[in-house]
């Protein structure tokens, strides 16, 4: 696709139906602020140069894809908001222009605080529908009934799609595409077509993964996220991780493969009617442990989001 200059450049297209309606089964709940434990503010962001006008900025927060090139520069998700002075620096290191683009990978607050900042500088927030929804409207913490006020008017994505887009910038197609019920009912990933790299967002940790209930997300979900995008990769692509170092395909597939056996374990011993204790005692995790425990949730954590999950999963299921 050829691009032109100021925003005709854009040529989004929209595909309605193709991954399947989004659940909206989900009631409106907390949104919590950060989806993964956080290193000190004082953090400087690293960048990593991942192909040609392509980059990994590591800060603090969830990990930034930046694109620049003839058409300017774009962001995949913009961490904390007082990390957004700290982005700006890392882009104007290698492109003299504005950000134009900031794609959130979901709704999160370590993904998304950087939107204020940017869409008042006039950068276009892309992401899909359900993170316009969630962050647009004020919502309740369930537990405490304390009220969550909804983000600024300048924070909200003004582009949203239902199951996937493409972007057509620098040269490359940059394709976002919906996996439902998740992390959480709002995620995507992105691919960049032709340098064959793909930003997973919190799909893709370095630990266990965090499966946020409140807004959509489900395990099982989760695990046909990881089905859907694995065949879309080979061994050359770079995977970029929500949270952590970069990625690849086998260790994606690794992921998954342990998500698949606890969640078997789990709901084995859910479906048995075991408590959440009797679950937790049974270690469903433990040749994981070393691996993925510890980075984000231990495994004690974890196995309880896993019973919560597969216990309403269950339920779901004995309803139809
Ligand atoms: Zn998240």
């Amino acid at each position: 696709m050829s691009v032109n200059k100021k925003f005709g450049q854009l040529l989004l297209v929209m595909v309605a139906g193709g991954m399947g309606g989004v659940s909206a089964q989900t009631t409106p709940a907390q949104t919590p602020m950060v989806s993964m434990p956080v290193p000190p503010a004082d953090v400087k962001i690293e960048t990593v140069s991942l192909a040609p006008g392509i980059y990994l900025l590591i800060g603090r927060g969830g990990n930034v894809g930046l694109t620049v090139g003839v058409d300017g520069a774009a962001i995949i998700d913009d961490q904390f908001a007082d990390m957004a002075p700290k982005i700006r620096a890392a882009v104007a290191m290698l492109s003299d222009q504005p950000v134009k683009f900031v794609i959130n990978t979901h709704l999160h607050g370590d993904h998304t605080g950087g939107n204020d900042a940017f869409g008042k500088s006039g950068a276009v927030i892309i992401a899909q529908e359900n993170v316009r929804k969630r962050l647009g409207t004020a919502q309740v913490n369930p537990s405490t009934n304390a009220p969550i006020e909804a983000r600024a008017r300048e924070a909200l994505p003004v582009v949203t799609f239902a199951d996937s887009a493409t972007l057509h910038f620098n040269d490359d197609d940059l394709e976002f595409t919906h996996l439902p019920n998740a992390h959480t009912e709002t995620d995507i990933v992105v691919r960049f077509r032709n340098a064959n790299i793909v930003h997973m967002g919190d799909l893709f940790v370095a630990g266990f993964p965090f499966i946020d209930g409140n807004t959509g997300g489900t395990l099982d979900g989760l695990i046909r996220a990881h089905e859907a995008v694995l065949p879309t990769l080979d061994d050359n692509t770079k995977v970029i991780r929500g949270h952590g170092p970069l990625g690849n395909k086998a260790e994606l597939a690794a992921f998954h493969d342990m998500l698949v056996v606890v969640r078997d374990r789990v709901a084995k011993l859910v479906k048995a009617g075991k408590s959440q204790d009797e679950v937790l005692a049974a270690r469903p995790t433990k040749e994981f442990e070393e691996k993925y425990g510890g980075a984000n949730f231990n495994a004690a954590q974890w196995i309880g989001r896993a019973y919560v999950d597969q216990k309403i999963a269950l339920e779901k299921r004995k309803k139809k």
